[in-house]
């Protein structure tokens, strides 16, 4: 029905089109067409060549989803395709592998305001590799999609000191920054904590940057979770939450429709896992993870790791602080740089929810902290867009709780 010509107007920004035999019209400008292919020796390893270059999406450890069920490998598959194209919304999709799950694409597109995407089961097609189930080597009836910052700490300690068993999985490399340093932290924190730890290993050359990471990545999170999750037997997975309910507010993966829609797509599959997002305050969250470390006995604070600074950059910008406040830097841990949103997030619940670590520290240093807080924000405008209302909320309480 389709057949495929060199356009040579030299008007048209296309440089080639499938055409309509008929009617002679032109259907779909290569430009708007990618071909997505699945390596024969990775079934998790996803790429597409554009004019930038060659996009890569993979799990490199891969076995460790070998095994699992046949319909969730297929819907993390589709959650990886969506990651892959969302930077584009590619008129016509060619993949070399069977896509199961269109309706969640086309949701994806229609959120967006784009027409479904046409998708095309190339000529090489190539059989699909399930892997040997192998027995668990883990159970937990919980899996806990676990970056090692604030939210999921949260999630994972709750679920700890309510005696549930649950498995912390890290997604390595899914996130642009720090990602060897989360990866320690989320180890170091499991095994504080006396939980087990899995790491999917990700290459990521899906070019999603910024807030437009959101359009899939949540999506992808959970049911990469999810994965490690079924074959541990976990019934629930946690994932970050604070849903949001405005359509025309949220990006397709923190919008709540989605994830109703996810959860009946997670059912007619078969698969007997639940999402769950959590929602976390932003500095309430830091005086529950205080009482939790009372609860449990055990440090939780401390190992967070959510540091906006580069390793390299974080000694120097630490230095301020230990000099001008030596007893809130002293109090801090080492993931802490002081200067960032997250850290002065940090320091701002730990005195505000009195941390048994920042007894000693003097009126003094809490003032520094709130005259150089303001004097951050006046001096850095584009952080005001990821500033709270509960962090400032907190941060004018400070003053009259410390009498400053
Ligand atoms: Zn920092």
């Amino acid at each position: 029905m389709y057949v495929f010509e060199i356009w040579s107007s030299s008007q048209s920004f296309c440089h080639g089109a499938f055409y309509n035999k008929r009617t002679q019209n032109a259907l779909y400008c290569l430009a708007h067409m990618i071909s997505i292919e699945l390596s024969p020796k990775n079934p998790f390893h996803l790429f597409f060549a554009s004019r930038e270059g060659r996009h890569n999406l993979a799990v490199t450890n891969f076995e460790e989803l070998a095994g699992s069920s046949e319909a969730a490998q297929d819907l993390l598959r589709t959650t990886m395709v969506m990651h892959l194209i969302a930077p584009d919304f590619p008129h016509v999709i060619e993949t070399n592998f069977e896509l199961a799950d269109k309706s969640l694409i086309d949701r994806l597109y229609h959120h967006y305001g784009q027409k479904n995407p046409r998708i095309f089961a190339s000529r090489n097609q190539i059989d699909l590799d399930y892997g040997r189930e192998d027995k668990p080597n883990v159970h937990a009836d919980y899996v806990n999609a676990h970056s090692g910052g604030l939210d999921s700490t949260y999630r994972a300690t709750k679920l700890v000191a309510a005696g549930k068993s649950v498995l912390a999985v890290h997604l390595k490399n899914l996130n642009p920054k720090g990602t060897s340093l989360e990866s320690r932290a989320s180890k170091a924190q499991a095994e504080a904590w006396g939980i087990p730890h899995k790491e999917l290993q990700f290459i990521n050359g899906s070019r999603n940057y910024g807030s437009n990471m959101m359009r899939t990545r949540d999506l992808l999170v959970a049911t990469a979770t999810a994965l490690v999750g079924l074959k541990a037997g976990a019934k629930e997975v946690q994932i970050e939450g604070d849903f949001v309910r405005d359509k025309a507010e949220a990006q397709f993966s923190e919008y709540e429709g989605t994830w109703d829609m996810f959860s009946i797509l997670i059912k007619k599959l078969g698969l007997n896992i639940e999402v769950k997002g959590i929602d976390a305050g932003d500095i309430e969250t830091i005086g529950e993870l205080i009482k939790l470390e009372k609860v449990l006995d055990k440090p939780i604070l401390d190992l967070v790791q959510n540091c906006f600074s580069a390793p390299f950059q974080l000694p120097g910008i630490r230095r301020k602080w230990e000099k001008a406040a030596p007893g809130i830097a002293t109090a801090s841990s080492e993931h802490w740089c002081g200067s960032c949103l997250k850290c002065r997030r940090m320091t701002l619940g730990r005195l505000y929810y009195h941390d048994p670590k920042f007894d000693r520290v003097p009126t003094s240093e809490v003032k520094f902290f709130v005259d150089d807080t303001y004097r951050w924000m006046k001096l850095y405008p584009e952080w005001r867009g990821m500033i709270s209302d509960s962090f400032m909320i907190h941060l004018g309480n400070l003053t009259d709780q410390w009498g400053i």
